[in-house]
């Protein structure tokens, strides 16, 4: 039931065999029911909600292993985002984990606290009534803590967050991560006026 609605990773893609893959750690292997639907907050439409898919991805994490992980989008950007993640781990860029908000009692701050990676958060923008794009599934965050959003009102999320530039994890211009979503027609939330996002990709729908 549902299975169509996980994508798995291309390990070719990622240059994966066999005995990589026994060194694995997985970090995500939920149901699209426990990733989906359970505790979905109400009110999300069914036209959105049939259209979100789990892929399957691999990272690199800080403790220099390969991890597997699960990241829930609209179907229309699943290969978008999956080639994100190839790229990420053919460049060695180091991801903490990428676990589906579900886990989290869809909580954002809780997510965003131990820096997990995640897309579809069927929510408003943090203090309006206007849904986020990440509540259609157009949305991505990578690495929330170590590339916090510094808001217009001077607060950081999440808190005590610091965006330093160079370290492993953060995100720049012109890396293959910002490089690959901006191909494809993403906006970045490094490259806003007045506040910056740089956790934030989101693109609009087609
Ligand atoms: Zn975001």
């Amino acid at each position: 039931m549902n299975t169509n609605k996980i994508l798995q990773a291309d390990l070719e893609a990622y240059s994966l065999d066999e005995t990589k893959i026994a060194d694995v750690i997985v970090d995500s292997d939920m149901s699209y029911e426990e990733a989906v639907l359970n505790g979905l907050p109400k009110g999300c439409p069914e036209e959105i909600l049939s259209k979100q898919v789990i892929l399957e991805v691999y990272y690199l994490s800080f403790d220099g292993k390969i991890h597997k992980g699960q990241i829930v989008v609209d179907e229309r950007v699943a290969k978008e985002v999956q080639e994100v993640f190839t790229v990420a781990f053919e460049t060695k860029f180091q991801i903490t984990s990428v676990i589906p908000i579900s886990k989290f009692g869809w909580d954002d701050d809780k997510s965003m606290d131990v820096d997990n990676t995640s897309a579809f958060n069927y929510r408003t923008i943090a203090n309006t009534d206007i849904l986020s794009r990440h509540s259609r599934g157009w949305a991505v965050d990578i690495n929330p803590r170590l590339n916090p959003h510094y808001r217009k009102d001077g607060e950081i999320v999440p808190p005590g967050g610091i965006y330093e530039a160079g370290k492993p994890g953060v995100l720049v211009e012109g890396d293959a991560i910002v490089k690959t979503f901006k191909k494809y027609g993403w906006g970045w939330g490094g490259n806003w006026i007045g506040e910056k996002d740089w956790q934030h990709f989101e693109k609009e729908e087609v």
